[in-house]
Formats: structure tokens, C-alpha cells, sequence
């Protein structure tokens, strides 16, 4: 494989990270205080073509493959300092998007692509429950009657990702129990359907300029053309096609986070004098620098494998699943060794370490727990 990135993708990505610094970055913390979400630069995400960057120019997106959006995802956060707005905009591209854009009919995708890839729609997608994350198929309790030309859809999501202020969500549920995974589908629904709520917003340790909550379906009417794919093939087919462009791009947020924040912690460590000298003069020091660096680099490449099989049609189960595994083992490292270099500041709020410290700890947990990667790569061994 050639890992040289060519030229127009590291400009395109130099250009996404000098958005970030101008437009994210400087209001970053204050949003998180506040658990504040900006419409605002939403909109400009929309304006630069980043809310439809890998769907197809024929739908507005800006026709993009997975390792151009990898790149800038990473980038992204690496200039923003903003794990919360960098999982937002993967929650709606990726997960609550591609799923149309995948595996939608041409009218769903004329009805949807289009003003998701403005802005104008935001998405989500549903598939964990209160009951049930890691064995999200087996514990689903969600259930989709068909009666006549709609389903009635009954019972609830847990956790979701631009739930309070999301437009279109796909929405796993049971269409036939007895076949257990082969027995779930995926349906495209809008907030405007009848019996359709969003809970209270979640208050978050971390990624809280992110909204997150509960999405309640009591007799939610869906019109059967917002099925999306066949019937029963919802998450085998779906998940399929968009689980490893989640474990690799939004993971690569995670990624620029880490890198942007060992340039923030050599800066520190460059400018703090302890015993008469600058800290990174330490032994100490130096090794945690050297220890998140080469993991960096390591989890990069990792990364970029995935991507390049995706965008060779190759499936990328396994590489999607160690990439996911390294990099959030990795950014759980750096936000403690990172930390550390900061010393007593690091617990304090207005640096912006401490923020990554806390945004840090979700990425273990979503898309799947480590837990669940390790026996996902075992399953190869077995
Ligand atoms: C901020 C945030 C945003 C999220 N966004 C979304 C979203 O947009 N859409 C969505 O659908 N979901 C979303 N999630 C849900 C997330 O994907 C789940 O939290 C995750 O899959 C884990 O499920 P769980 O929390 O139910 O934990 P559980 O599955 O209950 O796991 C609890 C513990 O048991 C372990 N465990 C479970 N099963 C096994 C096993 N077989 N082997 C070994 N260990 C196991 C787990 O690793 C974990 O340590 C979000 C979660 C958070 C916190």
C-alpha cells in the first residue's frame, strides 16, 4: 500500500484544520461550559461542504472517499479542540447519513442526501436502547408492526447522538423476533412523525458540545417507503456497510485530537520552567512525548489501512476494529500522560487538556466498547 497521501488531499485537510482553529476552537470552551450547541458554526460546516463531504456529488455531497474524510476528520480536530462538534458531525455524516446513502432507493436519496449534505437536516442514528449497547440485535425491545402502507413503531433509544436537535434518524427495530438479528430493519424517520419525542437533553462528563438524549416512539406512524433496504436486513445489511467508516472515521476525530494535543502540551512544556529550566528538558517528559508520538503514528497508519481497503471496496472488519482498538486505547494514554506534562493545570477548565481529558474517556465506550473490538479480533482465532 502507498501511504503517501496525495497532494490535494493534505491541502484539502490543511484547509478543514485552519476552519477549525478560526471558527471552532475559540469559542470551544465556553460551549462546553455551557453544554451549548452552535447552530452557527453548523451552518458553516454546512457552507463548506463538510456536513456532505463523502456523499455523492449527484446529491450535493462533495463526492469524497473514506480516506479524504478520514483526513479530515482528523484534521478537523486537531485544529478545534472540540471532541463534542467532531462527534456530532460524525453521528451525522456517517452513521445517521451513509446509511442512505449506502443503502437507500434513488427516491430516498433525492428526498434526503441533499439537505443533509447542507445542513438543513440533521441526522442520528437509533440502534442502542436503555436495555440493551453491547448486544444491541439480541436485548432490541423496539418493535415495527406493518398495518397497511406504514409501521407502527413502539419503544425507545438510548444515547443518541444529535437527538435533541436532529431532523432525520434511522431507527433500528424488531420486525420479526423469532430471527433474532436477521429479523431487524432500519427506517428512515423524520421528528415531525406522529408519536415521535426526543427525551430531556443528557447532561455529559464529556463531548458536551454534543447533544445527547432519549428518542420515544409511542404508535410512531413510519410511511412503509421510509423502510430502508429490505425488510429484516436492517442491521446485518446496514450495519455491514457503515460500521467500519464509523470505526475508522470517527475514530480519526479522535486521532486529531490527540495530535493537536501533544503540539498544545510540547508548547506547554517548551514555555514551563520547573528547577530553573524548561520541562521538556526532563527525561520524564521526553518519554511521555516520545510514548504518545510513536503511538500517534502507529494508530495513523492503522487508520489509513482501513480507509484505503474501504475505498478499494475490500471489506475491513477486522483492520476497522484494531484501528479503533489502538487509537481510543491511545487517546486514554495521552489524555493522562498529556496531563501530566500539564501538571496542576491540567484539572483546570480553561485548558483545554483538561476538556480532552474528559471528551477522552467516551471513546472506548461508543460504537462499540473495547471489550467487544478485543472478542471481535479473537472471533478471527477461534
Ligand atoms: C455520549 C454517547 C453517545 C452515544 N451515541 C450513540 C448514538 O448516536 N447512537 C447509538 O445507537 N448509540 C450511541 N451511544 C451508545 C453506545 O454505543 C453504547 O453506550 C455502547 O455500545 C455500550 O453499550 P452500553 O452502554 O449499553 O454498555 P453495555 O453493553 O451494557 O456494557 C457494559 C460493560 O459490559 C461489557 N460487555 C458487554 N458485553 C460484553 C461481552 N460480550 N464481552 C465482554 N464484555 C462485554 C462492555 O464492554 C462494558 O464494559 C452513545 C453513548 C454515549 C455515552
Amino acid at each position: 500500500m502507498n501511504f503517501a497521501l496525495p497532494e490535494d488531499v493534505i491541502d484539502f485537510g490543511e484547509a478543514v484544520k485552519q476552519f477549525a482553529i478560526e471558527h471552532v476552537q475559540p469559542s470551544a470552551e465556553e460551549r462546553d461550559s455551557k453544554e451549548e450547541w452552535s447552530t452557527e458554526i453548523w451552518r458553516k460546516m454546512g457552507e463548506m461542504g463538510l456536513l456532505g463531504l463523502c456523499f455523492p456529488e449527484e446529491y450535493g455531497g462533495q463526492g469524497a472517499d473514506c480516506l479524504t474524510t478520514t483526513y479530515a476528520a482528523e484534521k478537523f480536530s486537531e485544529g478545534a479542540f472540540d471532541g463534542g462538534l467532531a462527534l456530532a458531525w460524525g453521528a451525522h455524516t456517517i452513521i445517521g447519513s451513509m446509511p442512505i446513502v449506502l443503502c437507500g432507493t434513488e427516491e430516498q436519496k433525492q428526498r434526503y442526501v441533499p439537505k443533509l449534505a447542507t445542513g438543513e437536516f440533521t441526522a442520528g442514528l437509533g440502534l442502542t436502547e436503555p436495555g440493551s449497547g453491547s448486544d444491541a440485535a439480541g436485548s432490541m425491545m423496539t418493535r415495527a408492526e406493518k398495518k397497511g402502507d406504514r409501521y407502527v413503531l413502539n419503544g425507545s433509544k438510548m444515547f443518541i447522538t444529535n437527538g435533541p436537535i436532529g431532523d432525520v434518524f434511522i431507527v433500528m427495530a424488531v420486525t420479526d423476533k423469532a430471527k433474532g438479528p436477521m429479523g431487524i430493519s432500519a427506517f428512515i424517520v423524520e421528528k415531525e412523525f406522529k408519536g415521535f419525542s426526543s427525551g430531556k437533553k443528557l447532561e455529559k462528563m464529556g463531548m458536551r458540545t454534543s447533544t445527547t438524549s432519549e428518542l420515544i416512539f409511542e404508535d410512531m406512524e413510519v410511511p412503509e417507503e421510509n423502510l430502508l433496504s429490505k425488510e429484516n436486513s436492517g442491521f446485518l445489511r446496514i450495519g455491514k456497510a457503515t460500521l467500519e467508516w464509523e470505526r475508522t472515521v470517527l475514530v480519526a476525530s479522535g486521532l486529531g485530537g490527540i495530535s493537536g494535543m501533544l503540539d498544545e502540551s510540547i508548547r506547554y512544556a517548551k514555555n514551563r520552567e520547573q528547577f530553573g529550566e524548561p520541562i521538556i528538558n526532563f527525561q520524564a517528559i521526553q518519554d511521555k512525548i516520545a510514548r504518545v508520538r510513536s503511538k500517534i503514528d502507529a494508530s495513523r497508519l492503522l487508520l489509513y489501512i482501513s480507509a484505503m481497503k474501504k475505498d478499494k471496496g475490500q471489506p475491513a472488519p477486522n483492520e476497522s476494529s484494531i484501528a479503533k482498538l489502538h487509537t481510543t486505547e491511545t487517546l486514554m494514554e495521552a489524555a493522562y500522560e498529556l496531563g501530566q506534562i500539564h501538571g496542576g493545570y491540567c484539572f483546570i477548565h480553561e485548558y483545554p487538556v483538561e476538556r480532552f481529558y474528559r471528551d477522552a474517556r467516551l471513546a472506548s465506550l461508543g460504537g462499540g466498547t473495547n471489550e467487544v473490538m478485543r472478542s471481535i479480533i479473537a472471533a478471527n482465532y477461534k
